[in-house]
């Protein structure tokens, strides 16, 4: 039988990283089994859904490389529906009042969970649950059914929020005869604090965290991690082992907890693998308009320290605005108990020799040797960056030249006074 899998989101928000999480796995299993995964809009809430939230969804899935093999959209079904309500309602298994409800024989449901094992539901306490508003109109779970049927739907693999509507749906399955897929429903993804992942955990959307300078390839990377275990400690996959390694059995029941500093230390990681040409592309977003070959440069030498593009902004700011720094921050940390003016004189004459040395950067190394390293070194490399903690000064100032260089040199002389 062929595996067929499918994300079935309704548009009602911007891609979630939850739903995100659920495609990818659908995803995975569809492309190790040489199967089909399938996009499916469930768009019947007419008052909630909108074209803005499926074309996000629909970008952010292309973005992450979840490709699909098929597109559905459910308001265009609705011919397909009437025909199966019909059936319901012919037989009996369903009834007008006002709006359509469905006979519910009250019996014990027990099915099969790839993940959680056997579950056994008494649907009694449902009663005659509503499928459909009107004939056009048919709701949540009278839709999955007949969408997941007509779509030849091998594996339900989605959020254990759905653990509960599973027994509605096979009643309504049974009812007309359909066969049942195989379940797999994924655990929660929670905050550090343990509860429900939302809001207050800080951003919940893919589009942030593709506009914060998140890759795709990162993201991919950690959100296949969430609620599944390698065999290994490895940590880093890329999408070809993941579609090889992942697997349902390895997929853990309990709760699967967000930690961003792993995110950004996975993006990082993607980060430096990068060729310089490419992530210059990546990074024009966050850097404006500049000569490229300056900001080649740049990205070589902040590339080993970025979790995410966006700290770019704040990261190469200096190379193109002079910085500003307090005279303190001139003072080499090494020494503590400097800061008197006597210091400050003895900085001020370290960096009027640097001026006339440069641009010759072995002349300085041999002075900076001659007079104590961190002494001179520390001193240059904060008038140039006016930062603690930067590249070193030879390579800022590669970056910036001579004139440059010197102007920022001559300011810190300034700032000393
Ligand atoms: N449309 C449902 C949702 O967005 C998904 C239904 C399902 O996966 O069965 O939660």
């Amino acid at each position: 039988m062929e595996v067929r899998t499918r994300i079935a989101p309704s548009p009602t928000g911007f891609l979630h990283l939850g739903t995100a999480r659920t495609a990818l796995f659908n995803w995975l299993f569809a492309r190790q089994h040489q199967g089909k995964f399938i996009l499916r809009i469930e768009d019947t809430d007419k008052e909630r859904s909108r074209p803005e939230f499926e074309k996000d969804i629909v970008e952010g899935l292309r973005w992450l490389g979840a490709d699909w093999d098929e597109f559905h959209r459910q308001s265009e079904r609705i011919e397909i529906y009437k025909k199966y309500l019909k059936k319901l309602l012919d037989s009996g298994q369903a009834y007008f009042s006002d709006v359509v409800h469905f006979k519910n024989p009250g019996r014990k449901v027990r099915f099969h969970d790839s993940i959680r094992g056997e579950i056994e539901f008494d649907t009694k306490e449902l009663g005659d649950f509503i499928i459909a508003k009107s004939e056009e109109e048919v709701l949540y779970h009278f839709a999955v059914v007949v969408d997941d049927f007509e779509m030849k739907i091998s594996h339900v693999i989605r959020g254990e929020d759905h653990i509960s509507n599973t027994p509605r749906q096979i009643l309504i399955q049974e009812a007309l005869g359909f066969p049942r897929p195989q379940y797999a429903h994924l655990p929660l993804i929670l905050g550090p604090d343990r509860t429900k992942l939302s809001k207050r955990h800080g951003a919940e959307s893919v589009r942030e965290y593709k506009e914060a300078g998140y890759l795709p390839e990162a993201l991919v990377n950690f959100l296949s991690l969430l609620g599944w275990h390698p065999k290994d400690e490895k940590e880093i996959f890329s999408k070809e082992e993941l579609i090889k390694e992942f697997s349902l059995e390895r997929a853990q029941k309990g709760g699967a907890v967000f930690d961003i500093k792993k995110l950004e230390w996975l993006n990082g990681e993607y980060i430096r693998e990068k060729s310089l040409e490419d992530l210059l592309e990546l990074s024009r977003p966050y850097l404006g308009q500049t000569d490229d070959e300056k900001l080649k440069k740049i990205l070589a030498l902040e590339k080993t320290r970025l979790n995410k593009l966006s700290d770019l902004r704040e990261a190469a700011l200096y190379f193109f605005k002079e910085p500003e720094y307090s005279k303190e921050l001139l003072s080499p940390p090494a020494r503590a108990g400097w800061k008197g003016t006597e210091d400050y004189q003895l900085i001020k004459k370290h960096l009027k020799k640097i001026t006339e040395l440069l641009p010759d950067s072995d002349k300085i190394m041999s002075y900076a040797e001659k007079e104590g390293r961190g002494e001179v070194l520390w001193p240059l490399r904060v008038a140039l960056s006016g930062r603690k903690n930067s590249p070193g000064p030879f390579e800022i100032m590669e970056v910036l030249g001579k004139e440059e260089s010197i102007k920022r040199i001559k300011h810190a002389l300034e700032v000393l006074d």
